[in-house]
């Protein structure tokens, strides 16, 4: 584990956020939402993500079970975090927004074949992963999120 504090945003800069990421944990996943984005994934704990601006620029969008919260910068279209459907009480930072991050050095170490997402989920649980509560909802990550953000 190599914690390190770290800030970022979407691309036109209305949304900004600070985390503490480890950038040994990032990974990749083939689903078709994460092929099409191409982003890095770093799970976090929702603790460790403050949304320094940007509360009224975000747009959340949903598919398939709902779970996940696929939040995007209205403006500029990018997408800097999200609440994922296999850690929906965990959010992910894209490693790309990062400042100072050189995207095309960065060397994922994990993959999630989110193609099969059903079998990928029982494998990630199996090798001990974290496990959201059952039924749990990204919704209710995302909104206490929001709600510590400022304006
Ligand atoms: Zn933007």
């Amino acid at each position: 584990m190599m914690l390190e504090k770290r800030e970022g945003g979407c691309h036109c800069g209305r949304v900004r956020f600070r985390a503490q990421v480890d950038l040994e944990l990032l990974s990749q996943c083939n689903c078709s939402i994460c092929a099409k984005k191409g982003i890095l994934h770093l799970p976090i704990a929702p603790e460790d993500f403050e949304l320094l601006r940007g509360k009224n620029a975000l747009t959340v969008y949903t598919f398939g079970t709902g779970v996940a919260q696929h939040t995007f910068c209205s403006h500029c279209g990018m997408h800097a975090f999200y609440v994922p459907r296999s850690q929906p009480d965990r959010m992910t930072v894209n490693a790309r927004c990062l400042d100072g991050v050189d995207g095309p050095s960065l060397k994922p170490t994990r993959f999630f074949d989110g193609r099969h997402w059903e079998e990928a989920q029982r494998l990630r649980i199996a090798e001990g992963s974290h496990i959201a509560a059952a039924g749990l909802s990204g919704a209710v990550t995302l909104e206490n999120i929001l709600d510590r953000a400022p304006e």
